[in-house]
């Protein structure tokens, strides 16, 4: 049986941890007996290079170096051409994973199964899916995705554990930086109380201000503009990291190059210069973190501790600023490069976490206690430690506000909120109105406007049912599963199953959501049409046949309004009296197939025009019918009261009569003389089409398949 391992998957550097004999974690040194491998990936003439030589050769500048992919995890686009094949960050991030994957087993002389794998702790849910995916790429299963900085504060607390101590961990990567807020409550629980960050802040920001300070020396000494110059770029790129590191230790550095028809160049660079260079940088990050202590009602008094993390906070300034910020030196004396692998390796024998509902923990007055004496978890008890998770991200839904005139995000699960977590909203929407049964749902990350926010994915609610009235409830259940993912489901009204929901790309072109919601016409009033057919002997043969095509055309001509939910269609045969062949519908071919099926009905004892006002009296909106029949009524006398009555209930009645025939007898039981056709034979189609053109075919523009007036709703499980 194989092994579990965390593992680190940095933007610049990876490490595998393992929980060892001892119970405790340590690092699986990779078969260059290194604890750390660049996440650097070399093309070199049909060979794949990872470890200290491809790093070399990016630094080198080598353009067939694939770094820093990381950042792009979760765009599924193409990151770079490399060996001639055009590569993703997933896939790159395979490759990479699979490489310290197998050189791990080498070390450890045992398969690897399965990992807990740490990713940055804003990453969103496509990223962390992005992640799982690369790790299904490199044939690893994943036990858990964690947030590096919780991992991080687990590697701390093992030798540290201060029972009501607020850590806040600053994690500067080569390419990210986020900073979280975690409490070590009693009982070895670990709860993340707020969280944020910056995929776009990192290392390599600091690199590019020494990029830029180069170029600009060597501009001044030489007028050579090295930026125009695609070798020298990556010259420079590759050199800038180094100089950088050289000013974690020194108060300056320097940088000899040649330069065509000038020669040998050594431009120097002052600490003082980086420094000045790069304050808006470390500045960023220091709202950040005031960012994530107001949302955790806490200020900088409140820090017990500062935690660094991330191979960036080797820069002396980073320090200097945090000292700054929150009155005393943070911790250096956790390693960055090790301590989010040893954190992650602890996961993999802790229980996973229940479904925790509620808001995240605030440091309020109850929460301000004592903060204990720092002691070592035995190795006993480091199963024992339990993580409380937070959102890092507030999820909400593209919504119509209630005055209908512009999109809004309507929040679902709010920002640090406890994870994993499932909260659900009902939302009123139009059935009948828009003509859809589908509802489109976008995901937004972000509490700001639609446009404003990561939309990550389109979700499609279909089979949505249209009732008898023009609105229906419809149900979205967010939910954050513990590895930060989301899931999305829609139940209709009171149902309690799932509507089935499929997933869509997001479409480029969101503009819409932008702009104002272009006033729609008023939606049609819903109707419902009885159509009565007389099914005597007269009938028989030819007739039937062109009364059922005109009626099926009939219906054909209310498709979409039926669709759409704003026309119900029922059929009624009669001869001395009423038989219902099919009630009100709005499904059109359950009509058609209805009309095919008609043949002799006929119940006595009650009347043609009672049967259809006691079909018609309970259904929405306006009520009709259309009686067509061939020949006079031998009870005549009884069809005008009960004609009548249909009027007075508010059935509009419409007569079309062929053969031998009295127009008067037909006006008598229409709602009008207009209502009332005496046609022949050839002409029923064309006397049907009149009545429907007068009734209104066409359904509303479909265009607002959104939804309004939003309310909590009860939460359900996921399948
Ligand atoms: P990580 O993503 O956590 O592996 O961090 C890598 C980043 O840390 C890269 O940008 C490195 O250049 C940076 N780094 C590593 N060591 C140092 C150092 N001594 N001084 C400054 N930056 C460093």
């Amino acid at each position: 049986m194989g092994v579990s391992v965390g593992i680190d998957l940095g933007t610049t550097f990876s490490a595998v941890a393992i929980i060892g004999q001892d119970g405790l974690p340590r690092i699986v040194e990779n078969s260059e007996f290194e604890k750390t491998t660049p996440s650097v990936i070399q093309f070199r003439d049909g060979e794949i290079v990872f470890g200290s030589e491809a790093k070399e050769a990016f630094s080198a500048g080598d353009p067939n170096c694939a770094a820093f992919f990381k950042r792009n995890m979760g765009l599924y686009k193409p990151y770079g051409t490399f060996g001639g094949r055009s590569y993703t960050a997933e896939e790159l991030s395979g490759m990479l994973l699979k490489h310290i994957k197998s050189s791990a087993e080498n070390t450890l002389g045992s398969a690897i199964d399965e990992a807990v794998i740490t990713v940055p702790a804003y990453f969103y849910s496509k990223e962390r899916e992005a992640t799982m995916e690369a790790a299904r790429l490199a044939g690893l299963k994943v036990r858990k995705i964690i947030n590096e900085p919780t991992a991080a504060v687990i590697a701390y607390g093992l030798n540290n554990w201060r029972v009501n101590a607020n850590i806040l961990v600053y994690d500067l990567g080569g390419g990210t930086f986020d900073v979280t807020l975690v409490r070590m409550g009693e009982n070895q629980v670990l709860r993340t109380l707020a969280t944020t960050g910056n995929r776009f802040l990192g290392g390599v920001d600091w690199d590019e201000r020494i990029e830029s300070l180069l170029v600009e020396k060597i501009l001044e000494s030489t007028r050579f503009d090295a930026s125009e110059s695609e070798r020298f770029k990556h010259l420079l790129k590759g050199s800038a990291e180094g100089l950088k590191k050289q000013m974690s230790q020194k108060s300056s550095s320097k940088l000899t190059i040649r330069i065509p028809e000038y020669g040998k160049v050594t431009s120097e660079i002052s600490k003082a210069e980086f420094d000045q260079a790069t304050v808006d940088l470390l500045e960023m990050t220091g709202i950040m973190c005031a960012t994530v202590l107001k949302s955790a009602g806490a200020s900088w008094k409140d820090v017990s501790d500062t935690l660094l993390v991330g191979g960036s906070t080797r820069m002396p300034q980073v320090r200097e600023y945090l000292q700054k910020l929150s009155g005393k030196p943070p911790i250096a004396h956790v390693n960055p490069d090790e301590a989010v692998a040893l954190g992650a390796a602890v996961q993999t024998i802790l229980a996973d976490t229940e479904c925790v509902d509620g808001p995240g923990a605030r440091i309020e007055s109850r929460l301000i206690k004592p903060v204990g004496a720092s002691k070592k978890i035995s190795a006993k008890s480091v199963p024992n430690i339990k993580l409380n998770e937070v959102t890092t991200h507030p999820m909400g839904v593209i919504a119509i506000n209630p005055e209908g005139t512009m999109y809004i995000n309507e929040l679902i699960i709010p920002a640090n909120h406890q994870i994993p977590t499932r909260q659900a909203r009902s939302f009123k929407y139009a059935t009948s109105a828009y003509g859809s049964n589908e509802l489109e749902i976008y995901v937004l990350q972000g509490d700001r406007k639609p446009l404003d926010c990561v939309i990550p994915y389109k979700y499609v609610a279909t089979g949505i049912k249209h009732g008898a009235t023009p609105e229906t409830t419809i149900r979205i259940q967010y939910s954050y599963d513990q590895n930060g993912i989301i899931h999305v489901q829609a139940r209709q009204g009171d149902s309690k199953t799932d509507l089935p929901i499929r997933k869509e790309p997001v479409p480029e072109d969101m503009s819409m959501y932008g702009k104002p919601i272009e006033k729609r016409p008023p939606a049609p009033e819903p109707l419902s049409i009885m159509l009565a057919i007389d099914t005597s002997g007269s009938m028989y043969g030819a007739p039937m046949q062109e009364a059922k095509m005109a009626m099926a055309s009939f219906v054909n001509q209310f498709k979409s309004r039926m669709i759409g939910g704003t026309a119900r269609i029922g059929i009624l045969a009669f001869t001395y009296g009423p038989e219902t062949v099919l009630r009100l519908t709005s499904d059109p071919a359950q009509c058609l197939s209805a009309i095919e099926t008609i043949e002799r009905y006929g119940r006595s004892g009650i009347h043609p025009l009672d049967g259809i006002k006691s079909e018609l009296r309970e259904a929405p909106g306006r009520k009709c019918s259309i009686v067509l029949t061939d020949g006079e009524w031998s009870d005549g006398g009884t069809a005008i009261p009960a004609a009548k009555k249909c009027h007075e209930a508010g059935i509009e009645i419409a007569a079309i009569g062929f053969g031998y025939f009295d127009r008067a007898f037909l006006s008598s039981i229409s709602s009008s003389d207009a209502n009332a056709f005496l046609v022949s034979r050839g002409e029923l189609e064309s006397a049907f089409g009149t009545i429907a053109q007068s009734l209104g075919t066409q359904a509303s523009p479909k265009a607002g398949e959104k939804s309004r007036d939003t309310q909590n709703s009860e939460v359900w499980d996921i399948d």
